[in-house]
């Protein structure tokens, strides 16, 4: 009888633990095939891929400036900028026009003269060249006469991402109340002060505003960096 009775109790806990397992076997969610988990992913196609050699053209394009393209068509290496004192304020004078067109060369028909090439920095007061400095000048022919109904001789300009300005002109002639050569400028550095001042020629230098001036034959390159408070 006791035999009987261990048996059946066996065969009892064999029971439970087979529906045990069992109920677990049910809670378990059928495994789903790896084919049916990402369909949409692998049927969706991948983005198109960018040839970075297709952009490179237009990246480099857009970092090139015109100031390079301008300095290495006249052979001219900008020495690096040195730090030096402010520039000096001078009077503006009776001509000035505000308002002048935006271009590099005021060289048009009709002018005579020796060609000059002005080049340089606009730097602040701690020798960081400053881009996007705006630059007026004008001056007086080869004959010393201002144009004070058009704008022959004037021009403004911006400095590129390096601080640089390049300007093609004419060396100016003396005019009776000022006998001595000078081009009139007019900079501001982006969010500074306005600065009026003149430069001047190695002939007839005054301290501070006289351009370097390199001999190229017919023509010259002068050599002048401004320093501006910023
Ligand atoms: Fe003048």
């Amino acid at each position: 009888m006791r035999k009987t009775y261990l048996i059946i109790l066996i065969l009892s806990i064999m029971s439970a633990c087979t529906n045990a397992i069992d109920l677990t076997a049910t809670q378990i969610p059928p495994s789903i095939p790896s084919t049916a988990a990402v369909p949409e992913s692998t049927s969706t196609p991948e983005p198109e891929s960018v040839d970075p050699t297709a952009i490179e053209p237009a990246v480099t394009s857009t970092l090139a400036s015109p100031a390079d393209d301008f300095f290495t068509e006249m052979g001219i290496a900008l020495p690096a900028p040195t730090c030096s004192a402010l520039t000096q304020t001078q009077t503006e004078g009776p001509y000035y026009i505000p308002n002048a067109p935006e271009k590099h060369s005021l060289l048009e028909g009709g002018l005579t003269g020796t060609r000059l090439i002005l080049v340089g920095y606009v730097l602040d007061q701690n020798c960081l060249p400053q881009s996007n400095a705006w630059l007026d000048f004008w001056q007086a022919d080869a004959n010393g006469e201002y144009d004070n109904v058009g704008y022959r001789l004037r021009g403004h300009q911006f400095t590129d991402s390096q601080g640089r300005y390049y300007l093609e002109t004419i060396l100016p002639g003396l005019y009776s109340s000022r006998p001595i050569e000078h081009i009139h400028v007019k900079l501001r550095p982006e969010g500074g002060a306005e600065v009026t001042s003149q430069l001047y020629f190695p002939q007839r230098p005054i301290e501070g505003l006289t351009v370097t001036i390199e001999e190229r034959g017919d023509y010259q390159i002068g050599y002048f960096n401004f320093v501006v408070q910023k």
